[in-house]
Parts: C-alpha cells; sequence; structure tokens
C-alpha cells in the first residue's frame, strides 16, 4: 500500500501565467484518477475536502517561522482582494494561507498512517515550501511545508531524527536556514550551483550543534543524471547509514528534468526514477514521503506519476 495526498481546492492558490500555477498539480491529479480503478485497493488516498483547519496547526507553523513574519503574511492576505507579491517571484492570494494549512493538515494525516502501518507515500501539494526561511517568504515559497512535518512528527510521534532529502534543482536555502544549527533534523541537498538561490556551497555544513547535520551537494548548472546517481549511491548511503533517520521527508523537485522551463538540468525520468528508488530501497519502503517542492513542466510531471504508479504495481 501506499499514501497519496492531494488538496482539491488548490486552484485558489493561482496565478494563470505563472510558472508555479495550479495546472501543475491538476495534472497530477487526474493523472492518478485516469488509473484510480486499477489500483483503488494499493492506494490510500487523503484528500483535502474542506478548506476549514485547526488553530493548533498555527503552533507547528510557529515553530517554524517568527511570529512576527506569519503575522506579516496574515495582514498581508486579509487585505488583498485578487493576489500581490511578497517578492519578485512569490504571490499570495486571499486562499492561500487556507490552502497552506489545510495542505499542512492533509500531510499530517497521510504521515500518520505512514508511521502507524509502516509504509511510504507521496504528497501533491503546492505552493512549495523549501525556500521558505524562518522569517522570510522565497521563490515561489510562503511557508515551509516539510520543515513544518518535521516538527509535527517530532512533536506528536515522538520520532527524534528527521532525515530531509532534497533533489531539487535548487539549494531549499529555507529548510537549511530552519535546521542549520539542529541536530535532530539532518539535511541532505543536491542541487545547481552557482544557480538561485545561490546558497548551498559544500562548506555550508551547519552551526554550533547542527555542524555535521547539513550536507550539501551543489552540481554544475547543466548536471544529468550520472552526477546525480552518483552522489545518491555513495554519499546519500553512507550519511543515510551514520545518521540512521527514523523518518525520511523528500523535497521532490521534479525540475531537475531536461525539460523544465526554468532550470538548465538535464535528467532523465528514468534517472529521476533510479534517484526515487535508491532513497525508497535504503529506507526499506517505510516510514518515508515524498513531498512536491518544483517541477514547471506539466508533461514530466504526469511522467513523473506514472512512474510512481507503476512502482507499486
Ligand atoms: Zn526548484
Amino acid at each position: 500500500m501506499i499514501g497519496i495526498a492531494y488538496n482539491e481546492f488548490d486552484y485558489l492558490h493561482n496565478i494563470d501565467s505563472h510558472v508555479e500555477n495550479s495546472l501543475r498539480t491538476e495534472s497530477i491529479i487526474s493523472e492518478i484518477i485516469s488509473y484510480k480503478k486499477e489500483i483503488e485497493d494499493r492506494i490510500n488516498f487523503f484528500i483535502v475536502k474542506d478548506l476549514n483547519y485547526q488553530n493548533e496547526t498555527w503552533s507547528l507553523v510557529y515553530k517554524v517561522h517568527t511570529q512576527e513574519y506569519v503575522d506579516f503574511v496574515k495582514q498581508k492576505v486579509n487585505k488583498i482582494k485578487k493576489f500581490e507579491f511578497l517578492d519578485p517571484d512569490t504571490y499570495i492570494t486571499p486562499h492561500t494561507l487556507k490552502i497552506i494549512l489545510s495542505n499542512l493538515e492533509i500531510l499530517f494525516s497521510l504521515c500518520d498512517w505512514i508511521v502507524s502501518t509502516g509504509n511510504y507515500g507521496f504528497a501533491y501539494i503546492r505552493p512549495p515550501g523549501h525556500h521558505a526561511e524562518s522569517k522570510k517568504a522565497m521563490g515561489f515559497c510562503i511557508i515551509n511545508n516539510v520543515a513544518v512535518l518535521a516538527r509535527y512528527l517530532q512533536t506528536y510521534h515522538n520520532i527524534k531524527k528527521v532525515m530531509i532529502v532534497d533533489f531539487d534543482a535548487h539549494h531549499g536555502n529555507g529548510t537549511q536556514e530552519i535546521f542549520y544549527s539542529d541536530d535532530t533534523v539532518l539535511y541532505f541537498s543536491t542541487h545547481a550551483y552557482p544557480f538561485y538561490p545561490f546558497t548551498g556551497s559544500n562548506s555550508e555544513k551547519g552551526s554550533g550543534k547542527g555542524i555535521g547535520y547539513t550536507y550539501n551537494f551543489p552540481v554544475s548548472i547543466y548536471a544529468g543524471d550520472k552526477e546525480l546517481l552518483e552522489i545518491y549511491q555513495k554519499d546519500f548511503v553512507e550519511i543515510y547509514d551514520r545518521f540512521e533517520p527514523e523518518f525520511l521527508i523528500i523535497s521532490s523537485g521534479y525540475d531537475i528534468h531536461s525539460h523544465d522551463p526554468i532550470t538548465y538540468m538535464n535528467c532523465s525520468l528514468d534517472g529521476i526514477n533510479k534517484i526515487k528508488s535508491i532513497i525508497l530501497q535504503k529506507a526499506k519502503y517505510k516510514n518515508l514521503v515524498f513531498v512536491l517542492e518544483g517541477g514547471y513542466n506539466i508533461n514530466v510531471l504526469k511522467e513523473v506519476v506514472k512512474y510512481d504508479i507503476n512502482r507499486i504495481q
């Protein structure tokens, strides 16, 4: 069994002309639905059916972001009519926070199930989160979804060691910043460098007791399957074995594909699938969740889902 989570309302956080638009997840979801009959008995669906959320979810957001930053976003969201930009790339709509909070809750439900059954899952949620820092929105990201999830797992499931693996083409500067001095959440990233957001050199290794719990593997901005697979086969495996995480969160960015419109990387669908297989095998197909980050070619996203579904057949 695998778990799949998504939000039927994420069209409410959307600007059609923006590259991070709701067509991304709509395409993924329609692809899943086209397979639903054949795979129904092997998938547990977690779907946001309404946008109400619990106040408790905010307390987890505050474990990751400052009160001042969250209040600033809340005020903005309450005032706007259609949309507004928090930075040159990152928009919000009147519904953005409701979408993010309901995304987080469905992600928590998916992970409750993963922990209790020892399975794994995929969360096809947006907006992405890995560029959002504790005090700053950035690069299409407002709240850092995977960081909040890590704190949720530690708070509600007594999980001590969480590893976040980020294979997005862009460095997850937000996730790195949030856990930079933390020795309970290990951040492992492969990314194009030097490239947006221009962080993630291999000299960034953590601070204080977090030294040795941040691992950056910058690759050429044109790198492809070969470069990334070498890192996952060797370094990922070594670091995983040393840290022995109890739960793995994968910031899954499909903008590493050669057809992505906003990057220059050259991975193939097969290569992406192999990276995911290495991670899955290492974790013995349990206690891990793939959370969508980037990936802006709709056809690539559809193909990625096909690979995910074929894996469970
Ligand atoms: Zn990206």
